[in-house]
Order: C-alpha cells, then sequence, then structure tokens
C-alpha cells in the first residue's frame, strides 16, 4: 500500500521499479512531486479523477461476501459481472442507479453461487438488458431459480458463456477466457467466466470464482496472456492464484471481493504473502468498500470508498 493512498483515497497506481528507482530516486521525487501535484489537483473532486477524453471505468462495488462489478465506458457502453447475493440488492440496484446506469448492454454472471448471482432476478426485473451470459451449470438454490424466472421474463438475450467468446465491445476487447467445456468432475468455482479485458495498453482480468485448475487451462491456451490488474479468483482462497499463475500475468495491482470477517477466512494468508513477496498493490472491498478504477489506456487510476 502506498503512502499516497493511505492519506488519501485516490491515487495512479503503476508499476513497481526496484534497480532504477535506486538510481534515479531524486529525479524521481522532483517528478513525483509534480505529478502528484497534478494529479491532486485532478483529483480533488470525483468528476477530477475521469481522465479528460476516453476512458474504461471498473467498479469494484462492495457487496460484503461476494462480487458485482460494473464496467463502463466514455462510450456509453455498460457490462454488469456478477450481482453480489441476495441481501446486497437494495445496494446494488441504488449503486447502479446513481451511476446513471437506465440499461445494460451485457450482464454476466459468472457462476451459479449464492454470493454472485442472488441479487441477479432484482437486477434483470430492474433494467433493461441486451445480452445475458452464464455458464453451462446448474445450481439446485432459490437464487438460481429466481434468476431463469427472471430472465424468462426479460427480453435478454440469453447465450452460453464460453471460454473464446469475444463481447461486440467497441471501447477496447472484452474476450471469455472461461469457461471450458465443462466435465462432471467440474466444480461450480471452475465453471467461472473468466473476464478479460483490454484497453489501450491496459489489461485487467476478472477470475470470478475460478481456481487453480482453470488457471492452469488458461495459461496453455493463452501462453502470452499479462494483465495489469487481477481482480483475484474465489475472494483471495489459496485456491486460486497460484504463484505460476501470478507470475505469468504480472499484474501490479490485485482487487479481492470479500465481506469484513467472512465466514471463510478470506482471502487467505497464502495469497496475501505472495502478493506482498510480488510487491503487487492490493485493494480488497471489506476494507477499501466499493473500489474504482479508470484506465485512460495508459495508466490505471485507483479511488476507494474508505
Ligand atoms: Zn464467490
Amino acid at each position: 500500500m502506498s503512502r499516497q493512498r493511505r492519506s488519501r483515497n485516490a491515487t495512479v497506481i503503476r508499476p513497481r521499479h526496484n534497480v532504477l528507482f535506486s538510481y534515479v530516486f531524486p529525479l524521481l521525487m522532483v517528478v513525483l512531486v509534480l505529478f502528484l501535484s497534478i494529479n491532486i489537483a485532478k483529483l480533488q473532486s470525483w468528476m477530477g479523477l475521469v481522465p479528460d477524453n476516453e476512458w474504461l471505468r471498473l467498479d469494484f462495488i462492495d457487496v460484503g461476501q461476494g462480487d458485482a462489478i460494473l464496467v463502463t465506458s466514455s462510450t456509453g457502453e455498460t457490462l454488469l459481472v456478477d450481482s453480489g447475493g441476495r441481501s446486497q440488492e437494495k445496494r446494488i440496484l441504488s449503486f447502479l442507479r446513481d451511476r446513471g446506469i437506465a440499461n445494460l448492454d451485457y450482464v454476466i454472471a459468472t457462476h451459479p453461487h449464492e454470493d454472485h448471482i442472488g441479487a441477479m432476478a432484482a437486477i434483470i426485473r430492474a433494467f433493461p438488458i441486451d445480452f445475458f451470459y452464464m455458464p453451462d451449470a446448474v445450481n439446485n438454490t432459490a437464487a438460481f431459480s429466481t434468476m431463469i424466472s427472471a430472465l424468462e421474463e426479460s427480453k435478454a438475450v440469453v447465450q452460453e458463456a464460453r471460454e473464446g467468446i469475444v463481447l461486440a465491445w467497441k471501447a477496447g476487447k472484452i474476450t471469455l477466457l472461461a469457461p471450458f467445456p465443462i466435465t462432471s468432475a467440474t466444480s461450480l468455482n471452475n465453471s467461472s467466466v473468466v473476464v478479460y479485458i483490454e484497453y489501450g495498453t491496459t489489461s485487467m482480468l476478472l477470475c470470478g470464482d475460478a481456481e487453480e485448475e482453470v488457471e492452469s487451462r488458461i495459461l496453455t491456451k493463452y501462453p502470452t496472456l499479462r494483465a495489469d490488474l487481477i481482480k483475484l479468483g474465489h475472494h483471495g482462497s489459496s485456491t486460486s492464484s497460484t504463484p505460476s499463475f501470478i507470475d505469468h500475468l504480472k499484474p501490479y495491482v490485485a482487487i479481492v471481493t470479500c465481506g469484513t470477517d467472512n465466514d471463510y477466512g478470506l482471502p487467505h494468508r497464502e495469497t496475501l504473502q505472495l502478493l506482498e513477496s510480488r510487491r503487487i498493490e492490493l485493494y480488497r472491498t471489506d476494507t477499501n468498500g466499493s473500489i474504482t478504477v479508470y484506465s485512460d489506456g495508459t495508466a490505471l487510476y485507483a479511488e476507494t470508498e474508505k
């Protein structure tokens, strides 16, 4: 965690350089002061955070223990990845309305666990949706059946999410890197849709609750894959985010979505130690609240609710 982020909630997040930094430290400090003073001016108001021209914005919405990620662009496109749990219905609906969302171009239900789809029926009923993607996986729960009922009553075009699908998204490129064909042994977590977003030279990977098995299949299929930001799989569980996956992707920002004092002890200590040892900047919804990340195509900017 950088010092400037502790003192204020908004900052520009950039990769860290070790050796160079020690050689050019004085010069960097001058540049940093100038840079920060410009950006502090930029960041003084909420609107000031918005890059001037074209941008992509990701909101990792604090829905306690669960996932809800809103992706929007300066070109007006909208994608919601997961809804959070049923107990978060009011919060997610008011977040979307407060953001001025009138309709959703895409909604992705990463996998049929309650903490990802519990509020989905309410969202489907509240907002017109063009395309709804979900994996070929079912769950014998009220959350799943109410989501399906809501979909049947909606005009959304429902599509099966599969590895390799590219969404018709203009602001950059959005590719589904998972799920792979599901076998009887596939756990629901490993049926997760994994969403890869490229915008300018920046890239972001949203892993749902995918675990080690899916991570290694992704690396096999996409050997040159990189990501500046990763929304860690399964809320920072040690069954996801293996060292080989993280070292391959080389992210400099990680997001953990989890509830305060959650029953599962997430994120796991091994995951936190891995991020620490690789000097990856961590943001987490239990301590930071909702997290907003902007890309202007070359750098990432973050602002946290707390
Ligand atoms: Zn989950």
